[in-house]
């Protein structure tokens, strides 16, 4: 699978025969290509394919290979159009990019990572995979902003939500460690990574998240602002005299953890707090204050919730975080164990309290390994003719 983003290329190569059976062993090669555009990184996308493909030829496992079966593309904004993941045609790209607007600095660097591969190896399926898609199914109570409906529906305006297979990944990987299936439970995925977002998941189908028509909204970021009142983007253009690109840069680049103590790794504002740094301080604070309000909002969106799940770098491995996220939320159901907590693992595991109503998971995600699911899904009952399915 490839994840073209604007400024590198990230590819993994899985044997899916082996994933069905033993996910954490399917993996044949799996690399980044950096600084795309950039003085000694690769001059363009398309450079910086040849030198995927070059990386995987070295190891013996050629584009060329016969036993690759299909190339799988992360694509960031599939609009309302896109709602699975979908064989790529011509027309299917160009309604991708006719979704550029809605996400200028991802869709791009997708298309043209598609457009590649696609010269490349023009008689496999490719197959775009949607950040969106998971999220198609909340209901419009939840998606609809509260504004002018012909103004929202004329600019495409609406909740879209993010980090989609992710999203879709944990939670069913949460139901699986409570011995469910996803039909059986609730779930609060939390994905903390340098992006965060949250989703309230009822029965596998996603009925709300925290990300709306781009990936700024909800919660604290790394260097996002997450909410903010919209009014400060009017009153940062009249009183502070800002541009739109000023200010879409501060609340994206320049907002979050980072724009609160200067820091946006977790680990140095942890690093900061034993030291007594106030503002690294408040930045935790912020962010994890941020976070109970999500946590409490979507408790009440689902009305019974079966489980809670951490994921992503920050949720993985911060333990700090998810007390804070927790701290004070017993009344609501939620009790971490801190011995269990404090564990560090790469697996699935619960860190639940005795006392509590709702288990409470850290689940590792895999964004590449649902693409390339989803991915050799699509192909295989494509190419297989329809007795053999
Ligand atoms: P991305 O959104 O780029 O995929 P990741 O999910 O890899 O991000 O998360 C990256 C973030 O995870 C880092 O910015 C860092 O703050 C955080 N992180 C990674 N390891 C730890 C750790 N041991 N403790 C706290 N935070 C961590």
């Amino acid at each position: 699978m490839l994840n073209s983003g604007s400024s590198s290329v990230k590819y993994r190569l899985l044997d899916m025969a082996v994933a069905e059976r033993d996910p954490g062993r399917a993996r044949l090669a799996s690399g980044v290509v950096e600084r795309i555009g950039e003085e000694g990184g690769a001059a363009d996308h398309a450079e910086a394919l040849r030198r995927v493909a070059e990386e995987l030829a070295a190891r013996g496992l050629g584009l060329d290979s016969p036993a690759l079966a299909a190339v799988g593309h992360r694509v960031v904004h599939g609009g309302t159009r896109f709602t699975a993941p979908t064989p790529v045609t011509d027309e299917v790209l160009a309604a991708i990019e006719e979704l550029v607007p809605l996400a200028p600095l991802h869709n791009p660097a997708n298309i043209t990572g598609i457009r590649v591969a696609r010269a490349l190896r023009p008689d496999l399926p490719q197959v775009a995979v949607f950040d969106t898609a998971f999220h198609a199914t909340i209901p419009e109570a939840a998606a609809r902003y509260a504004i002018d409906a012909a103004t929202a529906d004329r600019f495409g305006i609406r909740r879209y939500g993010f980090h989609g297979t992710s999203h879709a990944h944990v939670s069913r990987a949460t139901a699986a460690l409570l011995g469910k299936e996803p039909a059986e439970v609730n779930v609060i995925v939390l994905h903390l990574g340098n992006g965060a977002s949250a989703s309230a998941v009822r029965g596998g189908v996603c009925v709300d998240t925290s990300m709306g028509l781009t990936p700024l909204e909800g919660l604290v970021m790394g260097t996002r602002s997450g909410d903010v009142d919209p009014a400060v983007v009017f009153h940062l253009e009249r009183v502070g005299g800002l541009g739109t690109d000023e200010i879409d840069d501060l609340l994206n680049k320049r907002s979050g953890l980072l724009g609160l103590c200067g820091a946006n790794d977790m680990r140095e504002i942890d690093r900061r707090m034993a030291e007594g740094d106030a503002s690294a301080r408040l930045a935790f604070d912020v962010y994890a204050h941020r976070l109970r309000r999500y946590i409490g909002a979507f408790t009440a969106v689902l009305g019974r919730v079966d489980a809670l799940a951490f994921t992503a770098g920050v949720g993985e491995n911060s333990a700090a975080v998810r007390a804070a996220a927790l701290d004070g939320l017993e009344g609501l159901g939620y009790v971490l164990d801190p011995v269990r907590n404090a564990v560090r693992s790469s697996a699935a595991r619960l860190v639940s309290g005795a006392g509590s109503r709702t288990a409470v998971a850290v689940v590792p995600t895999d964004e590449e390994l649902e693409i390339a699911r989803d991915t050799y899904a699509l192909a295989r009952t494509r190419t297989e003719p329809e007795d053999r399915r």
